[in-house]
């Protein structure tokens, strides 16, 4: 098993300062083995205007190649710790129709990163994805992860069957993340899903039984505030419930 956190924001994210160098080196001293880049696509292609290529013009003209910016800068990162931790390349898609635009823009190609965490899903009516994660991910055209939501509570509100809906769900390549963050952005509250999850013995032996695959992300916005244990104890525990991580196999 390796010790993964899939859900990492950098300076590209407006809600963080860290330089990608600093977080990857917080990551390696708290024992992590894999970590994700995952800034906010709002962040990357609208946020951070010194990212930019051309300052001052119209963002979304140009958000592929802020896009491709922000790729090229992570696999930059990654190709300089190869030797000391695997990075993946990652982007946190946000669904939401809001008035400052934060969703994905229709034509934004994101099939080179080695995977998307798509947020928001479940505030279904404000959602591009109009709670179709299936249609949403094939969109994506990469590896696709379910960001901080209750799927539980989610698959319940579509009708759908909990052990079917996983199913289809691992068939589709989707998994699904633990998010185990613990800071000041976020109040120091834990999600409710997921002090659930390692309780109930049910939702547990759905996702097994489904196959579907999960991934552990502390989503970390300021390296003073990371917590590596949340991620390893995790980790851990999926591992003794028999659970397989996302990207497990690729490294074997
Ligand atoms: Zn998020
Ligand atoms: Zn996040």
């Amino acid at each position: 098993m390796i010790i993964q956190d899939l859900h990492a924001h950098t300076y590209y994210s407006f809600c963080c300062k860290d330089k990608p160098e600093k977080v990857v080196e917080t990551a390696i001293a708290g024992g992590i083995q894999m970590l994700g880049f995952c800034d906010h696509s709002y962040g990357v292609g609208c946020a951070r205007t010194e990212f930019c290529y051309d300052k001052g013009t119209n963002l979304s003209a140009d958000y592929g190649l802020t896009l491709q910016r922000y790729y090229d800068h992570m696999s930059a990162v990654r190709d300089k710790y190869r030797n000391r931790i695997k990075i993946l390349c990652g982007i946190e898609v946000s669904t939401l129709i809001s008035n400052d635009s934060y969703a994905l823009p229709d034509g934004a190609d994101v099939s080179m990163f080695d995977f998307a965490l798509v947020e928001n899903l479940d505030q279904i009516g404000r959602s591009t994805a109009r709670g179709d994660i299936f249609s949403f991910a094939k969109r994506l055209k990469c590896p696709v992860g379910i960001a901080h939501t209750d799927m539980f509570r989610f698959i319940d509100r579509l009708g759908e069957d909990p052990l079917k809906y996983f199913k289809k769900m691992a068939e589709a390549g989707i998994f699904w993340e633990i998010n185990v963050n613990f800071d000041s952005l976020h109040q120091f509250k834990t999600h409710d899903y997921v002090t659930e999850f390692f309780k109930n013995k049910r939702q547990q032996e759905i996702i097994k039984q489904s196959g579907v695959r999960l991934s552990v992300g502390f989503d970390g916005h300021n390296v003073r505030e990371y917590k590596a244990p949340r991620v390893k104890n995790a980790c851990n525990m999926l591992k003794n419930m028999g659970i397989r991580l996302a990207f497990e196999t690729r490294l074997i």
